[in-house]
């Protein structure tokens, strides 16, 4: 298609479609002509769902994890086991590991992992934080994805924590190297919990 000959406004949202992941110009295309043809009504929840998500959600001031309130529901449930955290690279991770009801205990959602070629050391994660958090903590369980940068970070926290004195235990292979935990199905993420591994 020639987007030259659309109108600006369409060729606007074409652009920002094309901005997301997984989202080629063709595919872009085919959603902005998809809006243009939805009702008012929907066209406008769309947006709204957009706008509101940027309100509202926001990170949880202990774990990290995406939250409305200051302090997201699992850190504010009482009944988990607050001698043990487990460390995820994203929120997406957490979701994950809930739907198998085999953990009980917190989170901790670095924010990414340490990866020299993307400029993003230990300091730009929330390491610092986890640090703070270790009083009365028997257990960090380390669940970051299988990719080059996860292993490596694992490695780093390992020590960091050991130093510490904190047992430290992760998740078993059988997660396929270089996967993202968003990707493993629920039955082998919830062996991987149940067979974790001292390090
Ligand atoms: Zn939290």
């Amino acid at each position: 298609m020639k987007t030259a000959l659309l109108p600006p406004a369409i060729l606007n949202l074409v652009e920002e479609l094309a901005r997301l992941p997984g989202i080629g110009r063709k595919t872009a295309s085919r959603l902005a002509f998809y809006i243009l043809n939805a009702s008012n009504h929907d066209a406008e929840n769309l947006a709204r769902a957009i706008r509101e998500v940027k309100q509202k959600i926001r990170f949880c001031k202990t774990c990290f994890n995406i939250t409305e309130e200051e302090i997201c529901q699992i850190c504010r449930d009482t009944s988990r086991n607050r001698s043990q955290i487990c460390v995820v690279e994203d929120p997406a991770s957490i979701i994950m590991l809930e739907k198998t009801n085999e953990y009980q205990g917190l989170y901790h959602v670095l924010g990414g992992v340490i990866s020299p070629l993307d400029g993003i050391g230990a300091e730009d994660l929330h390491m610092k934080q986890l640090i703070e958090r270790l009083e009365g903590v028997h257990e960090v369980i380390l669940a970051l994805n299988s990719s080059t940068e996860g292993e490596a970070t694992s490695i780093y926290l390992t020590r960091l924590l050991k130093s510490r004195g904190i047992k430290v235990t992760r998740l078993a292979r059988g997660i396929p190297l270089g996967s993202n935990l968003e990707f493993v199905d629920e039955l082998t993420l919830s062996k991987a919990l149940k067979s974790r591994m001292d390090v």
